[in-house]
């Protein structure tokens, strides 16, 4: 694995910024995998990772370029729930480590660092050097993952009834003995409204 700054230059290039979240997510990460045991997230071990972010910032891109998973690969899953936490988890024993960051860090960051106006400046100062005890809170966690939230999972895809459009497993409704997409049975949760 590489070091802390080599993960945080990578995690610069990739996100565009360096930044408190950057730090905060690549040292979240770090914990997780060494917990678990895991060295080469994206070499040897990428088989063996999932992890679950509870937030979209600039932390999680740094947890998916420090694990490797990906949106696109099914191995970061999105929870939205706008907390500043992610749980690791090893698909070979389905033990997971769930890492919370600690909303008192903020504050310690100020008493490291007073003189530094910037809170922001303070805290990438901070996040670097603080313990993990002091930036996390962990538990040890149990995750069943879906054998159909894996990655390689082949199962039967339709042609919605309603807008024609062609839907994976799992995500159709039967609706008066049509099999139809969630966009067409369930129109309220649209997420987008057609244009006149
Ligand atoms: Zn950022
Ligand atoms: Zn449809």
């Amino acid at each position: 694995m590489e070091s802390l700054d080599e993960l945080l230059g990578l995690a610069e290039t990739s996100h565009g910024h360096l930044c408190a979240g950057q730090i905060l997510g690549v040292r979240m990460a770090l914990l997780g995998l060494g917990r678990l045991g895991i060295e080469a997230p994206r070499g040897a071990d990428r088989k063996r990772l999932v992890t679950y972010v509870e937030i979209d910032r600039c932390a999680t891109d740094a947890i998916g370029l420090v694990t490797g998973c990906r949106l696109g690969k099914r191995t970061l899953k999105f929870r939205d729930w706008g907390k500043m936490a992610a749980t690791f988890v090893d698909l070979a024993s389905g033990r997971g480590v769930r890492i919370v960051a600690r909303e008192d860090s903020r504050e310690l960051a100020l008493q490291l660092y007073p003189h530094i106006e910037s809170k922001g400046r303070q805290q990438m100062l901070a996040y670097r050097e603080l313990a993990d005890t002091q930036l996390f809170t962990e538990q040890w966690v149990r995750v069943d993952v879906d054998p159909a939230e894996l990655p390689g999972y082949k199962a039967e895809r339709i042609l919605c009834s309603g807008c024609g459009e062609g839907v994976n497993f799992g995500r159709f409704l039967e609706v008066g003995g049509q099999r139809l997409c969630l966009s067409c049975a369930r129109p309220e949760l649209r997420y987008w409204v057609l244009e006149e």
